[in-house]
């Protein structure tokens, strides 16, 4: 590897051993590494190689303290936390990690279908508080239900092939449709309106563009089935949390499993929260979630489908592999 010394700068919450462990790979950069999320009065401005989580948002004022900027790993696959168009206007370059945990993620995703459905949350919480009693807690069988699955990519892929084995029917939408993969796991795809009307589940693995954000909104929600399951853990602002809220008011919603929330930085720091001159929007998508968060049909959990030892371990080795591809001059896993 070339001589060079970079000033490398990580907002990550890490256990000791990992950040060791990072330190040890690292060796011969500077690098200083944070527990908190970035934010703008701890950035150094010698800083050539920023390492962050999605809780740290990447926009412009962070790109204007940066001078040096010339390298952002992202210790995700999601990438939608950072001004991708600022960043090339800056010649920066964005590398993620695009396959670190499709299981990982897949497999949590099964974890909140099976827990809304049956009702997991209450049925603890219930023997916990020493009511030993399963009145009110029924559930329904997957075995013979439609589960409708929106994107076929990595995660979605690994999603239907764990969840055939219940043996459902599967439908599927997706805008680059993997016909491959249907033929494999047996499953079809639809248009997405079919997909709502027929679905008794909905797991969503679609990526944050334009082109998806609210893709569950009012009008989505007033044509799926009565009493829908829905589960999200790709991103929040795939759903309209409002249109949410109002579905579940109507019963037309029976429940929801959501690992991401729109404007789940919001949420992180209540504290945070209080002091933050919200903006009204902020103000209103902050009670939506609340109000997502105390409802007795859903569960939410913070952002954690890809919390697993396995999982960080292969992130930080490929955002470590990143790092040295870009220092070699042979750029890998960049996001365009
Ligand atoms: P992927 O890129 O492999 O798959 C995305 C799929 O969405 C692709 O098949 C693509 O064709 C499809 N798609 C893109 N735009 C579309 C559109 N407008 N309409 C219909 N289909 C469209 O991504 P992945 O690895 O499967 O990840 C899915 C999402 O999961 C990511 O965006 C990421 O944000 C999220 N994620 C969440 C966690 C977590 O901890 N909760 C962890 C990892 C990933």
């Amino acid at each position: 590897m070339a001589k060079k010394t970079y000033h490398c700068q990580f907002f990550l919450t890490l256990t000791p051993d990992l950040k060791k462990y990072i330190r040890g790979k690292l060796r011969g950069h500077k690098l200083t590494m944070s527990d908190q999320i970035l934010s703008l009065d701890k950035l150094d401005k010698k800083t050539e190689v920023l390492g962050v989580f999605v809780d740290s948002k990447i926009d412009k004022k962070v790109f204007a303290a940066l001078p040096k900027l010339k390298l952002v790993l992202t210790l995700s696959t999601g990438f939608d936390h950072i001004d991708m168009r600022e960043a090339k206007r800056r010649g920066v370059v964005v590398c993620n990690v695009p396959t670190y945990g499709s299981n990982t993620v897949a497999e949590f995703a099964i974890a909140l279908t099976l827990a809304v459905n049956r009702k997991l949350y209450h049925c603890f919480k219930r023997v916990k508080e020493g009511q030993y009693d399963y009145h009110g807690l029924r559930g329904s069988d997957l075995q013979g239900k439609t589960i409708g699955v929106l994107g076929t990519g990595k995660i979605g892929a690994k999603f239907i092939q764990m969840v055939r084995g219940f043996e459902t029917e599967i439908l599927a939408f997706d805008a680059f449709p993997n016909k491959q993969l249907a033929e494999n796991f047996g499953f079809r795809y639809v248009p997405l309106s079919m997909l709502l009307k027929k679905s008794d589940i909905l797991s969503l693995h679609l990526p944050l563009l334009d082109s998806t954000k609210h893709i569950i909104n009012k009008k989505a929600i007033k044509k799926m089935k009565p009493g829908v399951i829905i589960i999200n853990t790709a991103r929040g602002g795939l759903i309209d949390s409002e249109a949410l809220v109002w579905g579940l008011k109507q019963n037309i919603i029976g429940g929801a499993g959501l690992d991401v929330l729109e404007g789940e930085d919001l949420l992180e720091d209540t504290l945070k929260l209080l002091n933050v001159d919200c903006s009204s929007d902020e103000t209103r998508l902050s009670l939506m979630n609340n109000m997502l968060i105390d409802h007795p049909n859903t569960i939410v959990s913070p952002h954690n489908a890809f919390n697993t030892h396995e999982a960080v371990r292969r992130i930080i080795d490929t955002s470590i592999d990143n790092f040295k591809a870009f220092h070699l001059g042979n750029i890998q896993n960049e996001v365009k």
